[in-house]
Formats: structure tokens, C-alpha cells, sequence
């Protein structure tokens, strides 16, 4: 696969869902991707790109801004609240919005930085116990919450189970972002993006099917 396979699969995928062309945001997720990997990748003029770890971010990303200009780094792994200021730094929009803690620090930065990145709430959609993410009993709750605090909340992210099927996950969350007024959905990877665009997805999160397997994972 390459950039411009997944690129194309994305136009098929919009169109058959009877969506606008362009409607949906390819996230190329470059996590422990060598940079030569990356590097090709913005060559080829792209721009939005994740990662999971904010100090693996800080190592590589500083350094492709000065030479490529418009690059939108969206932060996609889970989120400590000790690394919000750097991660705030960072990112342009951060998916992983999942505790009140730390949508409490996010408000409390945003107000000192005056800026603050968009934000995606995780849903932990599977209810699985070593996934991040708020309940989907919870969500409402949640999202209230962060509006209370002036967060600029987009949407709702999810990682579905990986032995289930996905998507009832991915409409679990459009179901939960429609009642509540969200319009960004943050869903689909590289096995099942195009099933996430039928559902609704605006951002997919599209890793190995662009970089190939990750080297060191
Ligand atoms: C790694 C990762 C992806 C990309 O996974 P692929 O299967 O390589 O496409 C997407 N979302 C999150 C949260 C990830 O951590």
C-alpha cells in the first residue's frame, strides 16, 4: 500500500457512503515509523499526521516543522496528565480526552497558553478494562462536563476491541457524538477505515497500510 492507494480507497469509500469528496481527514499514524519512512510521506505533500507517545513526538516533530510547512500533529495515544503542557505544545488536536483530571488541566493550560488544541473524548466503546476511554454510560456526563469548561470538544474517538467486529463500535459512537451535537468522529484504522466512513467517520487514523509494519513494535 501507499499513500496515494489509501488515498484513492478513501475517495471510493466517500463516495459509495454518498459523502462529499475530501470529507474525511487522513491521519498517517507515524508512530516508531523510521523518519526516511515519514519524511517520503510529507515529500509526497502530506500533512496531518499522528502519534501516540508525546516524547516520541517531541523528538521528531520539531524538527520536519522547520522544513515543511502546515503540518497538523494529532496526538491519538493516551494522554498522562503530567505531559498536557508539552502535548499542548504540540499537537493541534489531541483524541484522547478521557477523565475529568485531565480535561481540568487541559482548561486550566488553555487559559494560561491562551490556545488550546482541538479536542476528540475517547469512548472505551468495547468497555474493556485496559483500554482508555470514558464509558459510553458516561459520555453525556463527560461531555457536558468539558463544555462546562470551555473545551473545544470536535467529537468522540474510539479503538474498537480487536476480536470484535467494529462496526457496531463505530456506531455506538456516531449514535453517542449524534445525541450530543458532535460532529467529528475520529474511528477507523488501517484494517477497517473504509467500514468507518460508511458509518461516519471524519477522521480515520491510517498507520501500517501507509508506512508498512511498524519496525519496532
Ligand atoms: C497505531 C494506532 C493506529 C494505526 O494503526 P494501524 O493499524 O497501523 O493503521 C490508529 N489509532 C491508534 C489510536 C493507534 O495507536
Amino acid at each position: 500500500m501507499s499513500l496515494s492507494d489509501i488515498k484513492n480507497r478513501i475517495r471510493k469509500a466517500e463516495a459509495d457512503a454518498g459523502r462529499t469528496a475530501g470529507d474525511v481527514c487522513l491521519i498517517a499514524v507515524s508512530k516508531v515509523q523510521p523518519d526516511a519512512r515519514v519524511e517520503a510521506v510529507l515529500e509526497q505533500g502530506h500533512r496531518n499526521f499522528g502519534e501516540n507517545r508525546v516524547q516520541e513526538a517531541q523528538g521528531k516533530w520539531p524538527g520536519f516543522r522547520e522544513r515543511f510547512e502546515g503540518i497538523e500533529l494529532h496526538l491519538i495515544g493516551p494522554l498522562q496528565t503530567n505531559k498536557v503542557r508539552q502535548a499542548m505544545e504540540l499537537a493541534n488536536v489531541i483524541h484522547t480526552l478521557d477523565r475529568p483530571k485531565l480535561a481540568k488541566a487541559i482548561a486550566r493550560l488553555a487559559q494560561e497558553m491562551g490556545q488550546c488544541p482541538d479536542l476528540f473524548i475517547q469512548v472505551n466503546t468495547g468497555e474493556e478494562d485496559q483500554k482508555a476511554g470514558v464509558m459510553p454510560m458516561a459520555a453525556d456526563d463527560f461531555i457536558t462536563e468539558c463544555r462546562a469548561l470551555d473545551l473545544p470538544v470536535r467529537g468522540l474517538m474510539c479503538i474498537p476491541p480487536v476480536d470484535e467486529e467494529s462496526a457496531l463500535h463505530f456506531a455506538l459512537l456516531a449514535k453517542i457524538a449524534a445525541r450530543n451535537g458532535l460532529s467529528g468522529l475520529s474511528m477507523g484504522m488501517s484494517s477497517d477505515f473504509e467500514k468507518a466512513i460508511a458509518l461516519g467517520a471524519t477522521h480515520v487514523r491510517v498507520g501500517s497500510a501507509i508506512f508498512g509494519d511498524r519496525v519496532a513494535e
